[in-house]
């Protein structure tokens, strides 16, 4: 936690110092509040929450009369926190008490870090005791098959794959029957994102569904998001939501931006948790997504 803080507050807290020292000036007057606003949006929190922010804050502010430094603080802190949602379900379903194994599909456009994602999970839950099988059904990124290969060697995870530019679906298949023979806990699968098709991803993601849920129920669908690609994540992450159930995202490459209000929008837009995220490219950088910790990284 201490680290995931540290982490994030290299990018993050310009958002929450640049709100505090708004919030500060002696006259809360009308352009002061748009910049409040101008400072979210430019965030990605997305326009319909910041303007919610915006006028609970100002009614509070204004009901509050003079204000201490500490007052606006816990002000900014509790409507932050409202906003990302502390009480939303995280849990990332690796454990389904019916069956044997649990079943992880991570989808998402090419290039925001999926199999590095699929990796690093895997390498959280063998650190945690389970064994893993990983299957490589991103057949279209040549490169992919061997990177997540690599990953699983590095963590301790075995590795279906299938030949190149092979039928996903099948790979997936075989992933999870592999996993169920050999009594793995959880199968991974990692899934192909080009998305200049759509009917051809629908196509293909719905059918990597269908064959999986013929030998089991699939217990989370991960869709993975690139913190930095703002707006267009948004529209890339509703045409995934049309063609399988997502059930958490991963928010990737926050290190790497002030942008963290995509995690109020997302949620918004797809009415699903974010229930990790990526803070770089190492295995060790992959953390739960705690909005407390979050909200005070970008408050500083
Ligand atoms: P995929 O095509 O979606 O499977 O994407 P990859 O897993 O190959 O990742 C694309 C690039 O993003 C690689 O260079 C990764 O190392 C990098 N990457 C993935 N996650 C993160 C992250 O959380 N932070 C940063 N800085 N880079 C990341």
């Amino acid at each position: 936690l201490v680290r995931l803080r540290s982490r994030l507050s290299r990018s993050q807290n310009a958002l929450g110092k640049g709100l505090l020292t708004l919030l500060s000036r002696e006259h809360l007057d009308d352009d002061t509040w748009e910049e409040i606003e101008d400072t979210l949006l430019t965030a990605d929190v997305g326009v319909q929450p910041t303007q919610e922010l915006v006028e609970r804050l100002r009614e509070r502010v204004r009901v509050l009369g003079t204000r201490t430094p500490d007052e606006l603080r816990g002000l900014l802190r509790e409507e932050l926190l409202t906003l990302v949602g502390p009480d939303l379900d995280r849990t990332v379903r690796t454990e389904p008490p019916a069956s044997k194994p649990g079943i992880v599909m991570v989808v998402g456009v090419n290039g925001t870090g999926k199999t590095t994602t699929t990796g690093k999970l895997a390498r959280v839950l063998v650190a945690d005791g389970r064994s893993v099988v990983l299957g490589a059904a991103d057949t279209f990124r040549a490169a992919a098959a061997d990177q997540l290969q690599t990953w699983g060697e590095r963590v301790g995870a075995h590795t279906v794959r299938g030949p190149e530019a092979g039928d996903p679906a099948s790979v997936a298949f075989d992933a999870v029957k592999e996993g169920k023979e050999i009594g793995a806990d959880v199968v991974l699968i990692d899934t192909a994102g080009r998305l200049h098709t759509k009917t051809g991803l629908m196509d293909e993601l719905g059918k990597v569904k269908r064959v999986v849920e013929k030998h089991a129920p699939i217990d989370e669908v991960l869709l993975v998001l690139d913190a930095t690609t703002g707006q267009n994540g948004l529209v890339q992450a509703r045409v995934f939501a049309e063609v399988v159930d997502i059930s958490g995202i991963v928010l990737t490459k926050l290190d790497g931006t002030a942008k963290g209000g995509i995690v109020v929008a997302v949620q918004r837009e797809l009415g699903v948790p974010v229930k990790l995220i990526g803070l770089g490219e190492g295995a060790d950088d992959l953390a739960p997504f705690e909005p407390e910790a979050f909200v005070d990284a970008l408050i500083g």
